[in-house]
């Protein structure tokens, strides 16, 4: 957060709650942090080889990853050429398959060895098209991945959260070019996840309806902080956003999780995602961005309060002592402004 993000007299920034962690942000957007100051913001990347000997994630360099987990293949043998997406260990991974999950003590310290699974999904096996630039049934064969890697670690012993996410560009912590997402199934459950669980179930509680729910009635109310919308699914900036432009992908449908989804709301997502990155990726000057699936843990499969969701977020401003000392956000673009701006682009 720059000192120089707002200046105008006039301006009066706001405090939003987020209905289903009840944290609290700060929309403080002005005219010094319109949506159009960040198009250009990023210098233009340098055009990427489609094949890149030195990648271990090309086509053909197969050998140098640890042996495949899981491949959509038209033809070739297993670990060689031939797929269209590859699944395999990551080969400097935070948790590891073995060990001692349990919690234990170290003075007034808990500990737990790192158990658990780390692994990259290649997302082509051509190493200069991101997730955007890729046909529909592209991205669909990469969700069709995501779906059979979750269900297959869910139903693992010891896994209690698997998270999938992709983290594109340096701002956004990837070093590697070559289209991938990642996932970590651990035998805790995220803090972040933890919040909506327990949001999402007092809101539950009070109201006997999903949180989830609401938001998509509350949002197609109105078209303010829409960006897209299709038979099953509704983008929107959302409402209290901790970033600029983070994006929520909903599915209509309430369901839990996102190893249910059905063929048709696959394909269905497969085009969402990529007009959504398309969009941000048009008019924002193809910035760095994570986006994170959330999908009901693996204990809750039984309750009716969670909504699976994809979260997109820019990487545009960078969290400073403020934040990071409060977990209190600032965002300097106002969700209407920014959904505004990604509706309204010419792509
Ligand atoms: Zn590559
Ligand atoms: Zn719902
Ligand atoms: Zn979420």
């Amino acid at each position: 957060m720059s000192p120089q993000v707002r200046r105008d007299a006039d301006f009066q920034p706001e405090l939003r709650k987020n209905i289903i962690t009840r944290e609290w942000v700060i929309i403080a957007s002005g005219r010094s942090k319109r949506p159009s100051d960040f198009a250009g913001a990023s210098p233009p990347l340098p055009p990427l080889p489609s094949h890149d000997p030195g990648c271990p994630f090309c086509a053909g360099n197969e050998a140098e990853t640890p042996p495949e987990l899981f491949a959509l293949r038209a033809d070739g043998k297993r670990n060689g050429p031939g797929w269209s997406v590859r699944v395999v260990p990551n080969k400097f991974p935070a948790l590891r398959p073995d060990g001692q999950p349990e919690q234990r003590n170290r003075g007034i310290y808990a500990f737990r060895e790192g158990v658990g699974s780390h692994e990259v999904i290649v997302e082509a096996p051509e190493h200069n098209k991101d997730l955007w630039q890729m046909e529909v049934g592209q991205v669909e064969a990469v969700l069709a991945a995501y779906q059979q890697r979750l269900l297959a670690l869910e139903a693992q012993e010891g896994t209690r959260y698997v998270l999938i996410f992709r983290n594109r560009g340096a701002r956004a912590g990837t070093s590697v070019s070559h289209p991938h997402s990642q996932l970590i199934a651990a035998s805790i459950q995220p803090q972040e996840l933890r919040m909506e669980i327990l949001g999402a179930a007092d809101y539950y509680e009070y109201i006997a309806r999903c949180a989830f729910c609401d938001i998509i009635v509350e949002e197609s109310r109105g078209d303010e902080r829409i960006v897209l919308q299709s038979d099953h699914f509704l983008v929107h900036a959302a409402y209290a956003g901790r970033y600029p432009f983070e994006t929520w992908i909903l599915p209509k449908r309430h369901a839990i999780r996102f190893g249910d989804m059905t063929p048709p709301e696959r394909a269905d997502l497969a085009s969402v995602l990529k007009e959504t990155l398309t969009r941000l990726a048009i008019c924002l000057n193809n910035p760095s961005y994570n986006f994170a699936l959330h999908t009901a843990p693996v204990e809750e499969h039984n309750v009716r309060a969670f909504h699976w969701h994809l979260e997109v977020y820019p990487r545009l401003s960078t969290p400073g002592g403020f934040e990071l000392g409060s977990d209190l956000y600032i965002n300097a673009t106002a969700p209407e402004e920014a959904a505004r701006f990604l509706r309204e682009c010419k792509c």
